[in-house]
């Protein structure tokens, strides 16, 4: 089999410490252009010839609705693990180094595209740099993710806020579900809640500072620091208050349909 080696990636710092043992991490696949199913396994493939590399778990196949306005048709997504002694940073280079063999084009942001990858963790490592955050800061929410996740590792644990994957759906799942933005000025909150009532009826807004575990807390400012309790963290998610949040909702009221086994 030919060697995969992306030629973007650098060469001194290849590999974490040499004393440090594999690190188990999740990955994300999404796509919604062309054969998709095929691209996972061209993109597996890829992966699976990588040094320093080994494929794990997988889960089967979703199909999910669009995230944005430009979005396109439905997405298929599923999840798979991987072993590695890659450093984060150069784990992250091949993964887009393989988005880029498989045609994806960065234009439109939440457009369609042949192959997403997203690195969702790094073992138990949380990384808060320009180019790189892990856990990835959209997994709490995305449904897309989550259920694959939950499929092959209900218990697996969010280093951050220490809750499982099943424990981070289950709480997507409430009906009505009762979210509160921590960091929004009252006065604003109106204007974001009025046009998301309309589109998302199950929607139940909390005024208070939630203390409940019911409540899903929702970060939306970059200025303000994080807060491990706010699950949903929206501070890095483009666009303004009011796409960002459609955005999100659109995922967490999303019913992934699992459609074959990878
Ligand atoms: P996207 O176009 O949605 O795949 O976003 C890619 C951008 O997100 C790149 O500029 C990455 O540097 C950045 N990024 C930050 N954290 C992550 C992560 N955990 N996984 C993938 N991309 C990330």
């Amino acid at each position: 089999m030919t060697k995969f080696i992306p030629s973007n990636i650098p060469r001194a710092n290849d590999s974490a410490p040499a004393e440090s043992h594999p690190v188990p991490c999740w990955i994300s696949f999404g796509g919604n252009v062309g054969d998709v199913h095929a691209t996972f396994d061209a993109a597996l493939k890829l992966l699976g010839g990588q040094s320093q590399l080994q494929l794990g778990r997988r889960s089967g196949i979703y199909r999910t609705v669009p995230m944005g306005a430009q979005a396109g048709q439905s997405f298929l997504n599923s999840v798979c693990e991987l072993i590695t002694s890659l450093s984060p940073h150069v784990l992250l280079s091949v993964l887009q180094s393989v988005e880029n063999q498989l045609g994806r084009i960065r234009d439109v942001r939440w457009g369609p595209r042949t192959l997403d990858l997203d690195l969702l963790n790094y073992g138990q490592q949380i990384i808060d740099e320009p180019d790189l955050v892990v856990p990835h800061p959209a997994l709490t929410y995305r449904r897309f993710v989550l259920d694959p996740l939950v499929e092959v590792d209900a218990h697996w644990l969010h280093p951050a806020c220490s809750l499982s994957a099943a424990e981070l759906l289950g709480r997507l799942e409430h009906r009505p579900l009762r979210v509160a933005l921590v960091d929004v000025p009252r006065s604003q909150v109106e204007q974001l809640t009025r046009p998301l009532a309309l589109k998302f009826p199950d929607l139940q807004w909390i005024d208070d500072s939630p203390q409940s575990a019911e409540v899903l807390p929702i970060q939306l400012n970059s200025s303000s620091s994080f807060s491990r309790r706010a699950v949903v963290d929206l501070r890095r998610s483009p666009g303004d208050p009011l796409e960002q949040l459609t955005a999100a909702f659109t995922s967490i009221f999303d019913r992934p349909q699992r459609i074959s086994a990878w």
